[in-house]
């Protein structure tokens, strides 16, 4: 049959204004886009990333209407959405007689196995194509890695460098190095003034009231007549651009950094755009190596090695790790931790100043920097014994750029280790130690950063080494651990037993700290 009324679907974080199926309209074809409780109800989100998404989704359309694209959009509170895909998908091919149905590929697991579940039932053709975002497709990684016990991040980028020429002088990388880490990760020491971070004032007054009218469950603050998140093309540029200008000159040096006084030093705060696809990953690379070659007095190398690490590295690794671990991922948990999270997640009210910092402000922004989610709130997580499941299902609807694919192995594998070290080759955990050596929190907590146990001891000692004890038969003969056993077991019989009685004092009060 001609497939002469074509239906094409397009997810709300698929927002990629350049993909070739939107360079010029096509009589045949008709876009649709749909807000549905389907997508806000299967995890609590933050009330910013609902409606973050659902601006962005609503610029797009008039975009593409703009264009002169045909496009249906349902709104959440249209009484014909029927509030899932397939309901909406089944509708529109029935009463506006389509003869053929298409759709770009999903970047979660979820909606790709709903999708090919659903296009098998249909009564008219159908096909599924790229979304021209990812520099890696979903087998590469798989095929990379093929044979390998564990899946290392550092091959992975230098492959990724020399494939796509990136910092690269022949077959050698720029600078004589391919990572200049030692020089970078310091404590903010008010050696430069911190960039004031771009807000955009965009004004989501009506759909805030639409998801609260409909009851979507959110959390979270919101300034609905000032929603400082891009929510189109033009904003996400801007975002990038002023990250360029005042960001990346300190970006790496201070990667690790954490401060009351900024809640974004020198990030750049772009995982939203980049995630939706309003950004390329490309365009933000070679856009930021543009920069850095202009400027090459004032940016130093390791500060463009470190930006590009974490686009063409980091983000594609773990887009990788996550299709070559689904669906095992998402049961993962291989400490067996069981204990709930703890209340202040929610609320950050506890005493701990690092928890209140992070937490507070991912309620209140949507957003922590990552050495944050790893370091403090990821790392107390671990360190108390919380079920994956629950840290899970917290990262996945707290932050603005929380979509499965790069949250869970994030969470998950790096962060709770619950992949028993397929990722990280040793799990992420601290004492108060690198938290006061990256950070000014300490100074200002109600706990003693010194004291492994006794009054006002740092809950985050006891725990730790709580931690290291229970564990011992899984880690003791890891070589990048086998230090931490050493002091440990040095310790004085009588101090161990203090600090094991300190950590299960806490475990028992966890939600009292
Ligand atoms: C427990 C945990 C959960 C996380 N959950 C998410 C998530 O749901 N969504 C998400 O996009 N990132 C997640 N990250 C990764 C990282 O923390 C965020 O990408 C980053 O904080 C976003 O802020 P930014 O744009 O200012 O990043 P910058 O520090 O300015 O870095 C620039 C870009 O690099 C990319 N990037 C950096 N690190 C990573 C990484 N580890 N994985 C993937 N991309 C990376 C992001 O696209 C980011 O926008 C998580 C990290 C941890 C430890
Ligand atoms: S003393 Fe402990 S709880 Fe307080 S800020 Fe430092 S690490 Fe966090």
């Amino acid at each position: 049959m001609a497939k002469d009324k074509i239906l094409r679907l397009i997810l709300g974080d698929q927002l990629n204004e350049n993909h070739s199926w939107f360079q010029k309209p096509d009589k045949a074809v008709t876009y649709v886009m749909m807000e549905i409780r389907q997508e806000t109800d299967y995890v609590k989100h933050h009330v910013q990333k609902v409606v973050a998404f659902f601006a962005a989704m609503r610029a797009f359309a008039e975009k593409l209407r703009a264009k002169d694209h045909a496009l249906i959009y349902l709104p959440l509170d249209d009484p014909n959405n029927q509030q899932t895909i397939a309901g909406n998908i089944n509708r529109l091919l029935k009463e506006k007689h389509f003869n053929h149905f298409a759709y770009l590929l999903p970047d979660e697991y979820r909606l790709d196995i709903e999708l090919q579940k659903m296009v098998k039932t249909l009564p008219v053709s159908w096909d599924a194509v790229d979304t021209e975002h990812f520099l890696t497709r979903r087998q590469d990684f798989k095929d990379f890695f093929d044979g390998k016990k564990r899946y290392l991040m550092e091959s992975f980028y230098r492959q990724m460098r020399k494939k796509h020429d990136i910092l690269m002088d022949g077959d050698k990388p720029l600078g004589g190095r391919w990572n200049f880490d030692v020089e970078n990760r310091r404590r903010y020491d008010g050696r430069v003034p911190i960039p004031k971070p771009k807000l955009f004032h965009n004004d989501v007054r009506k759909l805030h009231q639409m998801i609260e009218k409909g009851g979507v469950k959110t959390f979270g603050d919101i300034d609905p007549g000032h929603l400082i998140w891009p929510v189109n093309r033009s904003q996400a540029r801007a975002l990038l651009n002023a990250f360029l200008k005042d960001g990346l000159k300190e970006f790496g040096t201070y990667q690790d950094a954490m401060t009351t006084q900024s809640w974004s030093l020198f990030h750049a705060r772009i995982s939203f755009a980049l995630n939706t696809k309003m950004l390329h990953p490309l365009e933000v690379i070679e856009a930021a190596i543009r920069t850095w070659e202009k400027e090459k007095r004032t940016i130093k190398i390791q500060q463009i090695e470190g930006f590009v690490r974490q686009i063409l590295g980091w983000r594609e690794y773990m887009r990788g790790i996550y299709w070559a671990l689904m669906p095992r991922l998402g049961c993962m948990n291989y400490f067996n931790h069981r204990a709930p999270l703890p209340d202040y997640y929610w609320t950050a009210d506890t005493k701990m100043q690092c928890m209140r910092a992070a937490i507070g402000q991912s309620l209140e922004h949507a957003y922590a920097h990552h050495i944050q989610r790893l370091m403090v709130t990821g790392n107390f997580a671990l360190l108390a014994g919380v079920h994956p499941d629950q840290v899970d299902e917290w990262y996945l609807g707290v932050y603005i750029d929380a979509i499965q694919w790069v949250e869970l192995p994030n969470t998950r594998a790096m962060s709770q280790w619950a992949d028993g070290g397929l990722v990280a080759t040793k799990p992420y955990v601290s004492s108060a130690n690198y938290i006061n050596k990256m950070s000014d929190y300490c100074r200002q907590c109600a706990y003693d950063r010194q004291r492994p146990h006794g009054e006002a001891a740092c809950p985050f000692n006891s725990l730790f080494w709580n931690f290291f004890n229970r564990h011992h038969q899984k880690l003791e003969k890891n070589p990048r651990i086998g230090m931490m056993y050493r002091t440990w077991y040095r310790k004085d019989p009588k101090e161990q037993k203090r600090i094991l009685k300190q950590a299960e004092t806490y475990k028992k009060n966890l939600n009292r700290l």
